[in-house]
């Protein structure tokens, strides 16, 4: 039986330069945005698809914990290597060619979202799902954790736009789910398995991914409400129309009020302090054009009022101000809790009195915007992490928020997955069959359970302390 070290070291020995054992690039992979952080052993970053079968073969042969890696953007603690061993960097892995015959990007999995974007862009084809953090975020990553965005609504998250999949099994055998045609009707499934399962069942080293042709028109329309129930009320009323915007963004009053402070904008002059829904439509200029009349009907009628933008930096103005007031709300604590829950859009009014009430209950502030076309709705829970009391409110509150949106017949995550930070609420979602058909998933496809090990399943109450650097008992060390 060889020693951990003993494996790193014959790993390096077939990869070179790739494997990196210094202390500096060990903690650079030992984190992701949830600053919690693991030191691994080594960190691998592959010059070639074919090195992470080598790391994969190895790894399971001798046990070793692996933990794929795309720019660490999870706010989850999911790429956070909590076991140890070693870490992939797939960044090297970043080629994006565009077929713009058949409307599909053949993307390498550590590409960033936004290089798919303008590549696609560039050729008058448009990939809709937009995270916010896309400048910086992979495909791959956004494949583990079915990420999603602002046009999520209309047009899907990033499951509704992979074709087919190629990438590694943690045994180390390649496979590739689907191939790049429309069309995929051969076999199971296993495509959609590998969507969204958080780097635990095989490692993605490219995609084929579905693009749309590129709008020719957006129209943008600033809107404010009395009160949040108001606001949640109207928006179900548009969507009864059948109108469908590309992104319908909601910032409740505390939202507006941070966004405002941070950057000394006034969100809607004359309407300071009023919660606002942001509408774009997007599509031909015949169908923008249509629908407009319908939208501006619906704010006369609904809106305390409404503003559309007139240029595109008046566009751009108001997008900077729903960009900015994330960061804004750390004037509200210096840590936030960050829910990204879904709710049903026929629960949307009680949602909101909810919100209120549980302001009341925990006392601290909790300022929720997000995408009101899907229901995926941001709640921050902001508390100072020095005051134990606080600490101890933001924690009830967060309990309190993840049974209530699962009584509503909602869901307690929507983007961001589980990784560590919300393995505490799986139960509340799934019940023990479904929890042990997950499981015996993994246990199929990694037998020896190398691959991102210590995730989902195994409940971490790390939430509560972001600032700490916990020892776990099942460190491998
Ligand atoms: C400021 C900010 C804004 C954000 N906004 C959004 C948003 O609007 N919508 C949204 O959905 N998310 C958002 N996120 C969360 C995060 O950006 C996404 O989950 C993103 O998809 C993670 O991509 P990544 O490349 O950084 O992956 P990482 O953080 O490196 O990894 C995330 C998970 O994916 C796995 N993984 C990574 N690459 C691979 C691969 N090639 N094969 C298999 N598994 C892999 C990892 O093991 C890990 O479990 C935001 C985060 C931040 C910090």
């Amino acid at each position: 039986m060889k020693t951990p070290a003993q494996v790193t070291a014959s790993l390096k020995r077939r990869l070179g330069v790739c494997v990196d054992t210094t202390e500096k690039g060990r903690w650079a992979a030992s984190f992701d945005s949830s600053k919690i952080s693991f030191l691994p052993d080594a960190v691998i970053t592959p010059r070639r698809e074919a090195d992470i079968g080598v790391v994969l073969e190895l790894a399971n042969k001798h046990r070793v914990p692996v933990t794929v890696r795309g720019r660490g953007t999870t706010l989850m603690g999911s790429a956070a290597p909590v076991r140890g061993g070693w870490v992939i960097d797939m960044l090297r892995l970043n080629k994006v060619t565009i077929d713009a015959d058949a409307g599909m990007a053949h993307v390498g999995a550590g590409a960033t979202t936004a290089t798919v974007h303008r590549a696609a862009e560039a050729q008058g084809w448009f990939y809709p799902p937009d995270p916010s953090s896309k400048e910086y975020c992979t495909i791959g990553g956004n494949v583990a954790c079915n990420a999603g965005g602002m046009h999520g609504g209309k047009y899907g998250v990033t499951r509704d736009f992979v074709i087919a999949l190629r990438g590694f099994l943690p045994t180390g055998e390649l496979v590739q789910w689907g191939t790049a045609t429309k069309k995929f009707a051969a076999g199971f499934n296993l495509r959609d398995l590998w969507i969204g399962s958080e780097g635990m069942l095989g490692i993605v080293t490219g995609a084929v991914l579905k693009l749309v042709p590129l709008p020719a028109a957006r129209w943008t329309l600033l809107t404010s409400f009395t009160d949040e129930t108001a606001a949640l009320k109207a928006v179900r009323a548009l969507f009864r129309a059948r109108v469908q915007p590309a992104i319908c963004e909601f910032l409740d009053r505390e939202s507006v009020l941070c966004a405002q402070r941070a950057t000394g904008k006034t969100v809607f002059p004359g309407q300071a302090g009023r919660p606002v829904i942001l509408l774009e439509l997007a599509g031909s200029l015949a169908e923008v054009d249509d629908l407009k009349m319908e939208v501006l009907a619906w704010a006369q009628t609904s809106a305390l009022a409404y503003k559309e933008a007139r240029s595109r930096a008046e566009v751009e103005e108001l997008w900077a101000v729903r960009r900015k007031c994330s960061g804004a709300m750390f004037e509200l604590g210096d840590a936030k809790l960050n829910e990204d829950i879904v709710v049903p859009m026929r629960n949307y009014e009680k949602f909101a009195r909810y919100i209120t009430k549980l302001k009341k209950k925990s006392g601290l502030p909790i300022p929720t915007f997000g995408h009101l076309a899907d229901g995926n709705l941001h709640v921050n829970i902001m508390y100072h992490r020095a005051d134990a009391a606080e600490t101890r409110a933001a924690e009830a509150a967060v309990q309190d928020l993840m049974e209530t949106v699962v009584s509503f017949g909602g869901a307690i995550s929507g983007e961001h997955g589980i990784g560590l930070a919300k393995t505490p609420f799986l139960r509340l979602q799934h019940n023990p069959a479904q929890i042990r058909a997950m499981q015996a998933v993994k246990k199929a496809l990694d037998p020896r359970g190398i691959l991102n090990p210590g995730k989902m399943f195994q409940e971490v109450r790390i939430w509560k302390y972001p600032k700490l650097q916990l020892k776990l008992p099942w460190d491998h060390k």
